[in-house]
């Protein structure tokens, strides 16, 4: 209550959460919660994260800092999504994507942060681009033989059910 307010040059949330590539070069932090966080289902994504779907962590940029290995960022620009992506350029891990409409916003891998970002990734966009191969979560059951091996049950052909008369007579 006695504090003085801080002028705001010096705002800066008290928690920052690290992340890095695999190799290590690049590092950077965030400021603690970040603005929201999304998984991101595009086929563009897809294609450039060879990922099924990549989990983006988003935040404005001024509370964003690379603390390290800016000479290895290796950007791309990447017309389908009209965006910006960032990987390293040792190890190839995806780093950022910044999107052109969102010039203050930048989206970072959540699995290169080993610490919470203060923000649940509960939104999903461009799932209409889903990869059908995609696991959704459904059961798993051990593959006999194979310890350490699960594997979904087949998946139904089609999401209309067949009619009455097909399950008596096969079709063409
Ligand atoms: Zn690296």
């Amino acid at each position: 209550m006695t504090k003085p307010a801080k002028p705001e040059s010096e705002k800066r949330s008290a928690v920052q959460s690290e992340g890095r590539c695999a190799c290590g070069v690049v590092r950077f932090e965030i400021d603690v919660p970040a603005t929201w966080a999304w998984h991101d289902h595009s086929s563009a994504t897809r294609r450039a994260n060879t990922a099924a779907y990549m989990t983006w962590v988003g935040t404005w940029k001024r509370r964003f800092r690379l603390l390290d290995g800016e000479a290895a960022i290796v950007r791309w620009e990447d017309p389908e999504a009209k965006a910006t992506r960032s990987f390293c350029g040792r190890c190839g891990t995806p780093l950022f994507l910044e999107r052109h409409r969102s010039p203050k916003f930048i989206n970072l891998p959540r699995a290169l942060f080993a610490t919470r970002t203060g923000r649940e990734p509960r939104y999903h966009m461009y799932l209409d681009q889903q990869a059908d191969w995609t696991w959704t979560g459904g059961p798993l059951s051990p593959l006999k033989g194979y310890p350490g091996v699960m594997q979904e049950r087949p998946r139904k052909k089609r999401a209309t059910p067949p009619s009455k008369d097909s399950l008596f007579e096969p079709e063409d």
